[in-house]
Parts: C-alpha cells; structure tokens; sequence
C-alpha cells in the first residue's frame, strides 16, 4: 500500500523532567529536584549523535522547537544553552518558534531577560487557576498573585508570544469560579489559551484523596458547562479555536502543537520524550516502523483533534485508501449519533461530539483492530 507523509520540515521536542513540587494531579515525568548538569551534558551529546546520524538523509530543516517539561524554566541558563547550542549545530534551524514551559513561581526579570537572550520567543506558562483556594487544591506550587507579576514581568521583558495554560474540573473550582480565572485571563490578552479538563490520574495524590472521599470535584455536567463556557468566551473575545484544547489570536496557533495534530515529523529528546519522523515512532535511537493500521489509527487521533477535522482527500492522499470505506462499519452511526460531521468533503466532531472526543476516538480506532 502506497504510503506518503508530510516532509519537509521538523519539530524538536526536549524534555526537562524537573520540578520545584509535585502537583498533585500530576503523572507527567518529572521529580522533585533541582536540575542536574549531568542531564543537560547527554541531552546535548544525543543531540549530536542523532544529527550526525541523520548526515545526508536529513531532508528536514527544523522550524519549531519546544522545551517541555516538567518545569524547563527550572534550569539554568547555562544548561538551556548548552542543549540549544547543540540543536542549531546539528541541525538546520531556521526562523523556528522556540517555546519554553514555565512555571510562575520561576519566573523573575533575570530569569525571564535570560530566556529572551537564549532565544526563546513563545512562552508557556502553566498558569491553570487565579484562584488560590483551587491552586491549593490542586497542590500548584505558585499563587494566583505569583501568576499575575510573573506574566507582567514576561510582558516587560518584550514575550510577545505567551500561551496560558488553564485547568477546569478542579477541587473547589464550580463554573463561578472558573468564568472568573477566564474573564481576568482574557483581560490580560495572552497570545494563546490551552484548557484543558482535569484529568483524574491513577496512582496520583489527587486520585486517593478523590477515591478516599476527601475531595470533591466538580460533576460531568458542571464540566462540560465549563468546557463550553471556556469556548465559547474565548470566541467572542476574537481567539480562534483551533483545537479541542486550544485557542489562539489569528496567527498565533502553536506550530510545535500542531505538527502534532497533523502527523508531521518531530524529534523528541530526553527521558521519555517520543519522536515520530519518516512512519517510524518511539524513543530514540530506537524507532520502530509503523504498520499501516497504525499509521491510520495515528491519523484519526490526531486530526479529529482540530475543531476544522481534516480534509477527506488528506487521508486518501497519505494512505491510497477511502476513509468512508475504511469506517463503512461505524461512521454513519456516529453521524447519526450526532457526534461526527461531515460538511464540505471534510469530517470534524460536532458540539455534542467534543463532550466525548475520547470515547468517539476509541470507537473508531477499534475499527481498525
Ligand atoms: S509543574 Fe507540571 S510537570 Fe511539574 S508537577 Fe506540576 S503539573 Fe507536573
């Protein structure tokens, strides 16, 4: 079966797995401690390997490049430009939106002129409440007064590219207090808004108090009431929502993100982080090539995740093959079911479909089984 993927240029994914506290929803990679050189050291020699690797056959040339985390903004300057320092020896990085994750509590003038001056140019800053009863809560190291200097103080040192990141469905968070984080947030005029629901983590602090009854959240309905809130706000204040979880000012869409949502090449490196480059996915050195199923159901994960779905023809274009035909067993159900669309030789989730993304993504993938 003929494959084709997009090529051409390249995200780089580097993962900074250090945090002041643990939150206590969180199950990303991280620990509790301070930044070690010897992480930074490897990460810029892995840099290397896989640039010289690559050699000839790189094809690409890196257009975006985001420092995840963890908490990124945790480490030094001196180890952020030796990882830097490597990424644009070894690869050709070109006009790239260069994204760093931040925490507030981080966040001082020095430190943030310090990132202005590595080249940094998008910030991202996990702000997720202006309520400290709900940051509390959630076990977020920072205040919501911490959040407000440390965007000001970003502001001032000239980051004209600034994501916020929100979470609704907290402990003590009913939609009241929700639509008050997002009208100050609105106020503030950030270039980009991530929202996302909580998401209850197995195994997480968050999860046994839950599960123990100390703690109470908000039900489905109050959070889908929130969910669309969120939406619809961010609409009517002129942000496009692009994504089930993202909004953006016209032109301010996360390019590094969006690769993501449309299958096209990353890097990823450090501990855990995955790449996905040429059909193959995994960590490096190590990729594994993807079956076409695979690739598909890649393919469907991803792109329904864009409010705008994706084009019919951009499936048939990558895998010679009708996506009608290859979901002929379910999505006319799901049309019927009023979770799909199909408008304009494009198929995108409905109102009702973006109350249940998750559900709907897995239905369809089990057609691929
Ligand atoms: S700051 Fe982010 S990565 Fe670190 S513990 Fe909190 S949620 Fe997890």
């Amino acid at each position: 079966m003929r494959i084709k993927l997009p090529e051409g240029t390249l995200g780089i994914y580097v993962h900074v797995p250090y945090c002041i506290r643990k939150c206590k929803y969180c199950d990303f990679l991280s620990f509790e401690k301070a930044p070690d050189d010897a992480y930074f050291d490897e990460l810029a020699e892995d840099i290397k390997a896989t640039g010289n690797a690559l050699g000839n056959e790189n094809k690409y040339y890196v257009d975006t490049l985001f420092f995840g985390g963890g908490t990124p903004s945790l480490a030094s300057a001196a180890q952020l430009g030796k990882v830097l320092d490597a990424l644009r020896e070894s690869f050709d990085v070109r006009s790239a939106e260069t994204t760093i994750e931040v925490n507030p509590e981080t966040v001082t003038a020095e430190k943030a002129s310090e990132l202005r001056a590595l080249g940094f140019d998008r910030i991202s800053m996990g702000v997720q409440s202006l309520d400290d009863k709900v940051l509390a809560a959630m076990g977020r190291v920072h205040s919501a007064d911490k959040a407000r200097q440390a965007y000001r103080i970003l502001r001032g040192a000239g980051f004209k590219n600034i994501n916020l990141d929100l979470i609704f469905g907290a402990p003590e968070q009913d939609p009241a207090v929700w639509q008050e984080t997002l009208a100050e947030v609105l106020d503030m005029r950030p270039e980009h808004v991530s929202f996302y629901s909580l998401q209850l983590e197995e195994g997480t602090p968050l999860y046994k108090d839950y599960t123990a009854g100390k703690v109470d959240l908000p039900s489905w309905e109050e959070n889908r009431r929130m969910y669309h809130h969120a939406a619809d706000a961010l609409k009517a204040a002129g942000y496009h929502h692009y994504e089930v979880s993202n909004a953006a000012l016209p032109g301010f869409e996360c390019r590094h993100n969006l690769k993501y949502w449309n299958m096209q090449p990353y890097l990823g490196f450090g501990t855990s982080a995955h790449s996905f480059i040429n059909g193959c996915r995994g960590e490096l050195p190590d990729l594994k090539k993807e079956t076409v199923s695979e690739l598909k159901g890649d393919f469907v994960f991803t792109k329904l995740r864009l409010i705008d779905g994706f084009d019919l023809s951009d499936y048939s274009g990558i895998f010679g093959a009708d996506f009608l035909a290859d979901f002929s067993a379910l999505l006319p159900r799901l049309i019927e079911e009023g979770y799909l669309e199909p408008s304009g030789g494009r198929l995108r989730f409905t109102d009702k479909g973006l109350d249940s993304t998750n559900i709907v993504i897995q239905r369809l993938l089990e057609v691929l089984e």
